[in-house]
């Protein structure tokens, strides 16, 4: 499913969060959002998401204006960097939650909940609680559990922030390969440069609620369009 943001504008008091923000993100697409803190991203994800109601400007999912749509008619998986599994729920259960109170079949979650586990890697470990794995595996069930609903899209707000930087690398690759795997248009928030250049099949910078530039990670690197991506990408100082 395609993305379009059409000139969105998000304040916060007098903060502008998002000023007249416009992109296309196309399907089946891996896209990394990329600036430093403050800059927007979340907002931006979140305002996708339906999340945030923009003060003005439209959101187009598959070429339908969904600005007005409510969180559950979105068809949106997300994932944020603070793995909010439940706690008392198995691996498995939590994998289900989403289909259990879309009220699928016993038998079909389970089939599915198996098949997300094989497929993010975590097969065996269905019976497990959350405080049994490691932060990357948890990482890796809230994909699963996001994926569990059959999302249009994935929107992933810095999932890998809160891990140490070898799982952070074990995780990027990872997430490539899920992705060349399942095919669903993703978005995900980072701040680190690395990571966008090294998963994204496209990179949109922002600074200060606007963007800065669109392109593959090849042209954001070789033709900064402004000082501020030359600075933001370039070699690191
Ligand atoms: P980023 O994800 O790039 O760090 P955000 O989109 O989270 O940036 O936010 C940009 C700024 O907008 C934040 O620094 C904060 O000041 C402001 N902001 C974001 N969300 C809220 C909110 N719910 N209420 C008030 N201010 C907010
Ligand atoms: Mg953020």
């Amino acid at each position: 499913m395609g993305i379009s943001v059409q000139a969105v504008f998000k304040q916060f008091g007098d903060f502008q969060a998002l000023n007249n923000v416009s992109v296309d993100i196309k399907s089946g697409g891996l896209v990394a959002l990329l600036g430093p803190s403050g800059s927007g991203k979340s907002t931006l994800l979140r305002s996708i998401a339906g999340l945030e109601t923009p003060d003005s400007g439209r959101i187009f999912l598959t070429g339908e204006d969904a600005t007005d749509r409510s969180v559950q008619d979105r068809n949106i998986g997300f994932v944020f960097q603070h793995y909010a599994l439940f706690k008392h729920m198995t691996v498995r259960d939590n994998i289900g939650f989403g289909m259990r109170i879309r009220k699928r079949p016993e038998a079909k979650i389970r089939q599915r909940a198996d098949e997300l586990l094989d497929l993010v890697q975590l097969s065996g470990l269905g019976e497990r609680y959350p405080s049994q794995l490691s932060g990357g595996q948890r990482q890796r069930v809230a994909l699963a559990r996001a994926l569990a609903v059959e999302p249009k899209v994935l929107l992933l707000d810095e999932p890998f922030g809160a891990l140490d930087a070898k799982v952070r690398k074990d995780l990027r690759a990872w997430l490539r390969r899920l992705h060349d795997e399942v095919h669903v248009t993703t978005v995900f928030v980072t701040h680190d440069q690395e990571e966008a250049m090294e998963v994204a099949d496209e990179i949109v910078v922002m600074n200060k609620g606007k963007i800065e530039q669109v392109g593959t990670p090849a042209e954001v690197y070789d033709q900064p369009a402004s000082a501020f991506v030359m600075s933001f990408i370039g070699p690191v100082n």
